[in-house]
């Protein structure tokens, strides 16, 4: 059994055991999460301990980046089982500030990402990407690793991430790792536990639809009208699914293609019932 992470709640004490390390010469790996772990998480930690020398996870379910009318309270929170999952995988640090410690009574900046954070996800979420910013920056100066580890699965937070990084030259580098699933092809999030028994087995067409649009392409469909209208008519196949957007977008950006002719990403966005979930893939 593997020792259990050394536990910090104080931004201080982490950015000190943060500098610490890096003094000794220790590389330092930043996995940011909102707790409630899955596999997906414990992916970007295994990631985390195989490149750097010291891991630090971060749990904190971050109210600025949840809508007025969003799941911030009912949000899972799970502090002993993460930290046992964490143990688990030999995490060295994990950070769980309380609320008032990371926004401060007096706190007012926040960081705009410019017209990104208002499209796709920013279109149903309008000050979504402005809160992860925000959180995201504040980590980075309380943990100032060389590396920060995200999932693909939130294909453009990890764009929004890297776009602040380099505006605003943070000296820290941005990994992103592959999407984990279950085995059904439904990516995993901590969401997924919204889902009654109905709707969990209706899920995994989202990752079905995406792989049907996968394989159109392989066969040699470059049309993306066509391939958007494949998805669509297999996700509405299942009923009571509402799709917000499927996007196709020259992969690491996002911005729409005409056609297929080069690394290409396909992000969705949908509602199940009252649970809304995401997907995405790349294709060509
Ligand atoms: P969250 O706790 O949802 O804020 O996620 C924390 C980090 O885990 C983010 O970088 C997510 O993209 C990543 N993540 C969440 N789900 C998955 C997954 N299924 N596979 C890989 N990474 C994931």
């Amino acid at each position: 059994m593997a020792s259990r992470p050394q536990l910090i709640t104080d931004g201080d004490a982490l950015r000190g055991a943060v500098r610490d390390a890096r003094q000794r010469g220790q590389t330092v790996g930043l996995v940011p999460t909102m707790g409630a772990l899955h596999d997906g998480h414990l992916s970007l930690v295994d990631a985390a301990r195989a490149e750097c020398d010291l891991s630090v996870v971060t749990i904190f379910v971050n109210p600025t980046q949840f809508g007025p009318k969003e799941d911030f309270r009912q949000y899972p929170r799970e502090p002993t089982r993460d930290l046992s999952l964490l143990a688990g995988r030999g995490c060295d640090i994990v950070f769980a500030p309380d609320n008032d410690s990371i926004y401060r009574p007096n706190h007012a900046t926040y960081i705009d990402v410019g017209p990104i954070g208002t499209i796709l996800e920013g279109e149903f979420r309008p000050t979504h990407f402005r809160g992860v910013a925000t959180v995201v920056m504040k980590l980075f100066q309380l943990a100032p690793a060389n590396r920060a580890y995200f999932g693909r699965k939130d294909y453009q937070q990890t764009i929004v991430v890297r776009q602040m990084v380099a505006d605003l030259d943070v000296p820290i580098d941005v990994r992103v790792c592959p999407t984990v699933r279950e085995a059904d092809g439904l990516a995993m999030s901590s969401r997924n536990r919204y889902l009654t028994p109905d709707e969990r087995r209706r899920a995994p067409v989202l990752s079905r639809s995406l792989r049907i649009a996968e394989e159109l392409v392989g066969g040699g469909e470059r049309n993306v009208s066509a391939i958007r209208q494949k998805i669509a008519h297999e996700i509405e196949s299942v009923g009571d699914v509402q799709i917000q957007y499927i996007a196709i977008v020259a992969d690491g950006t996002l911005t729409p293609v005409e056609r297929i002719d080069g690394p290409t990403t396909i992000a969705l966005a949908a509602t199940i019932g009252k649970t809304r979930l995401i997907d995405n893939t790349v294709i060509g």
